[in-house]
């Protein structure tokens, strides 16, 4: 099996068996996002506890890609501080859009398979779905926790 089927396979695992696959009551972080060049669509759900990701849950429906991208991303942000799954998102996002990872890709787990996805504009965005709307959530949480202050 090459590197390509192997990275085909834990795309199609995250598809049939989504990590983190429902919602959570009374979120900090709530967010739809869609992707209409492919009808993906997903909503992300967080609950922080000291800045640090406590619950994270998804729902949406889409193509394979989007569907497998949102669970490796609530996988790899469990547990992190905001500041480390921005880095993430950012990691994410060079990577698909082919522009190099900045770091090492056995840090990116399961993310790792995504890279192929570069050779594949129309799915970059695919792709990305979960992490921009993840982004946008972080963005909509600081921003209100600025106006509070
Ligand atoms: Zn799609």
């Amino acid at each position: 099996m090459g590197l390509d089927d192997l990275y085909q396979e834990i795309i199609l695992e995250h598809y049939k068996q989504p990590r983190n696959k429902g919602h959570i009551e009374n979120p900090d972080i709530e967010l739809n996002g869609k992707n209409p060049f492919c009808g993906d669509e997903i909503k992300i759900f967080i609950k922080l506890k000291d800045n640090v990701v406590d619950q994270v849950a998804f729902e949406g429906s889409g193509c394979a890609i989007s569907q497998a991208s949102a669970s490796v991303m609530t996988e790899m942000i469990k547990g992190k501080t905001i500041e480390e799954a921005k880095k993430l998102i950012d990691s994410f996002a060079s990577m698909v859009k082919g522009e190099g990872c900045p770091v090492d890709l056995q840090e990116l787990d399961d993310m790792a398979a995504f890279q192929g996805i570069s050779e594949f504009p129309t799915r970059v965005k695919c792709a990305l779905l979960a992490w921009k709307t993840l982004e946008q959530g972080i963005k909509k949480k600081t921003e209100k926790k600025d106006h509070s202050d």
